[in-house]
């Protein structure tokens, strides 16, 4: 589904991402993971062109990213960052309608598939689909992020530390609802973390970055008894 060729990104005198090769199959929960300035979120950056690599090449779906319009990249990946980026004058369904609705999707699909991601977030439509961020919780704000990412049904989900802000009975509540979103709904994940408890809860595979390389690349298991 998303593969990565030779992939560097320098920022001088620093190489961010070094060579990187690595395939994440279609439907898998891939864990990047490595300490901070590691070339996670680098990596991240680049499969949806936020940063473009100095070498190499990604295909998503086969197809070269370059090649591809900002349009149709956005329309096959949602992004969930840490500090989910909500827009602070919206309602919950307004920000969560922010792509269909950009993808020109009817009114009254839209208003649908809000209410099932609201469902789909454990998240009481009656109450929080007219609230603003504010009037939520930490917790809550990133459910409608998750939310927001997931609305015009993409074949990725792009995940960057989306849980590290939040309280560990927070936390393990959306790690465990996201795994439940990863059965149910068959999407491509990739997911940075620096925690390794995380990983392995989560994690069909993962990758290991240091200084910008990958340094291994397996599941859980075998990642763990390894040096
Ligand atoms: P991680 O997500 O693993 O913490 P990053 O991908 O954010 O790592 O960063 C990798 C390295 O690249 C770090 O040394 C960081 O300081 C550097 N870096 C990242 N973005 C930039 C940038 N825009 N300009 C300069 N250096 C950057
Ligand atoms: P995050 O920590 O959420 O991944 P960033 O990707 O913005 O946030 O930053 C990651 C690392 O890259 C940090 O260590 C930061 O200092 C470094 N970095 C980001 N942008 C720049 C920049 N323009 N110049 C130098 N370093 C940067």
């Amino acid at each position: 589904m998303i593969t990565f060729e030779r992939v560097t990104k320098r920022f001088e005198p620093w190489t961010a991402v070094d060579g990187v090769s690595l395939t994440v199959e279609a439907g898998e929960f891939c864990v990047l993971i490595g300490p901070s300035g590691s070339g996670k979120s680098t990596l991240m950056k680049m499969v949806n062109r936020l940063i473009v690599p100095d070498e190499g090449t990604i295909r998503v779906g086969g197809e070269d990213i370059a090649m591809l319009r900002p349009e149709d990249l956005r329309r096959r990946m949602g992004y969930v960052i840490q500090n989910v980026g909500l827009f602070p004058h919206w309602t919950v369904e307004r920000n969560i309608a922010t792509v269909p609705t950009l993808l020109g999707w009817p009114k009254a699909r839209v208003r649908d598939r809000v209410s099932d991601l609201l469902d789909l977030l454990k998240l009481d439509a009656r109450r929080f689909r007219d609230a603003y961020p504010h009037q939520l919780s930490g917790g809550q704000q990133q459910r409608v992020g998750v939310a927001r990412a997931l609305a015009a049904e993409p074949a990725i989900l792009l995940m960057d530390e989306p849980f590290s802000a939040l309280d560990p009975i927070t936390r393990g509540a959306l790690q465990a609802e996201m795994t439940a979103i990863h059965k149910a709904t068959g999407t491509t994940i990739v997911f940075v973390t620096h925690d390794m408890d995380e990983a392995l809860k989560l994690a069909n595979r993962i990758a290991v970055l240091d200084h910008g390389r990958l340094i291994q690349f397996g599941p859980p298991l075998e990642i763990l008894h390894r040096p």
